[in-house]
């Protein structure tokens, strides 16, 4: 099964691996309650399984401004 890795801020596609079969714990999202999976594992025919994750990008981007904020206080 085809698994792609999706930025949950920019939605820019990250990766696309081929998994044989979906394996939550080696996904590491064993530890994700029922809610929060349907929130970031869609699925897509064309895609497969799509992970909503965030992209080293908007985690720099989203460290650094959470920084700047913690400047103005
Ligand atoms: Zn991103």
């Amino acid at each position: 099964m085809k698994v792609t890795y999706i930025c949950d801020l920019c939605g820019f596609p990250q990766e696309t691996v081929e998994i044989g079969e979906v394996d939550l714990e080696k996904l590491g999202l064993h530890t994700l309650t029922p809610e929060e999976r349907e929130d970031i594992i869609k699925y897509n025919e064309k895609q497969g399984l799509l992970l909503y994750t965030i992209c080293s990008d908007c985690f720099s981007q989203k460290i650094f401004a959470e920084d700047e904020e913690s400047y103005l206080f």
